[in-house]
């Protein structure tokens, strides 16, 4: 069962409550080159990603920053680390969320931008890691990290709730899974729409593995309203990863993807096959199981239950529709071949 949070408007997306979970990445370029920044949005927005975010970190930034907003009509977070002066200049450019820590900023300065983020309805997301735990709270908690980030959090947020704001998106984050896990079990009694991703998470193989677990883990649990899959790759991979780890838990509409991992039974280049045809498919918005597969062997079985099934037969291939054979083509112009009958069964549904 989902975990029971307020809801947050970001533009015209609404995360936390009973709202579907939204995918969200980075940007991995200076906002400063603006069309690199707008290029890199629209790939990630044609992937799937719902909400994007910039980081922020001069007064520059901040002015590209608003050139970009005017160019994109999806909602954009503002990361701003220590200035509030740029959380500020990021609001009144129309950004839709900021992302701060209000442990790098003064109390006065927190005040200045929670009186600006109300004027403009901007949510605002609390994000705390294990790298800026309150030194205060460390000393409260007798060392205990875990406790410490989170008593931090949770005095922010009563902060915020001193001054009468709601409107927050909280997310703690450590590039420890198990750490990143217990952390967000303990924020989400808080009852604020959360935001999670395993940070620092590494390069593309360990970082998949890395949020894999830790963001799954807390999805079964009916925890997290907006995902990042944070990986030192580009942003569009960030992307696909998110929508695969939504579609496998079934929290979103999409194609179930299976190939076989290959043996010395198949007689196809079956890489090169379900390479292309993941890439064809990925990117459908339709609830569809697409199989693909070595040899005849396992084929059928696998091919049972999918949509459209491949499965590679002595330089052929079979083709499968609802777990039934209906063709065999060449292998040579299988994909080809293959991709038509997904056009004419994705146009079905
Ligand atoms: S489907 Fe065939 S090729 Fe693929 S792993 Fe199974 S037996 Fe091997």
């Amino acid at each position: 069962m989902r975990n029971n949070t307020r809801e947050v408007k970001i533009r015209d997306i609404v995360i936390g409550g009973s709202n579907p979970v939204t995918i969200q990445s980075m940007t991995n370029l200076s906002v400063e080159d603006i069309d690199g920044t707008i290029r890199q949005i629209e790939e990630c927005r044609r992937a799937g990603c719902q909400i994007m975010r910039i980081a922020v970190p001069n007064a520059n930034a901040a002015k590209s920053f608003a050139v970009v907003r005017k160019q994109i009509d999806m909602p954009l977070v503002a990361d701003i680390h220590f200035d509030y002066r740029l959380a500020i200049a990021s609001m009144e450019a129309g950004a839709d969320k900021i992302r701060i820590n209000p442990g790098n900023m003064t109390l006065p300065q927190l005040d200045s931008v929670i009186d600006c983020a109300k004027q403009h309805n901007v949510p605002i997301r609390v994000g705390v890691n294990s790298g800026s735990v309150n030194k205060e709270a460390l000393a409260k908690s007798n060392g205990d990290k875990l406790r410490a980030l989170f008593d931090s959090l949770r005095s922010y947020v009563e902060y915020f709730e001193k001054r009468n704001f709601f409107d927050l998106v909280l997310s703690v984050k450590s590039s420890d899974v198990r750490d990143t896990i217990n952390l967000c079990r303990m924020v989400a009694q808080l009852g604020y729409p959360m935001h999670l991703g395993v940070t620092e998470a590494g390069l593309l193989e360990q970082g998949l593995v890395k949020n894999s677990i830790g963001i799954g883990a807390l999805l079964l649990d009916g925890i997290g309203d907006t995902v990042r899959v944070s990986l030192t790759a580009d942003p569009v991979r960030e992307v696909y990863a998110a929508k695969d780890i939504l579609i496998a838990l079934g929290l979103r509409q999409g194609v179930t993807f299976v190939s076989c991992p290959k043996c010395g039974r198949c007689s196809i280049d079956l890489e090169k096959a379900a390479d292309e045809i993941y890439r064809y498919v990925r990117d459908l918005n339709k609830k569809l199981k697409i199989a693909v597969m070595g040899c005849e062997v396992n084929g059928p079985g696998e091919c049972a239950d999918a949509d459209l099934g491949l499965a590679g037969a002595k330089g052929n291939c079979v083709f499968f529709k609802h777990g039934q054979r209906y063709k065999t083509v060449s292998a040579t112009e299988a994909i080809e071949q293959f991709k038509k009958e997904i056009d004419l069964i994705a146009n079905d549904n």
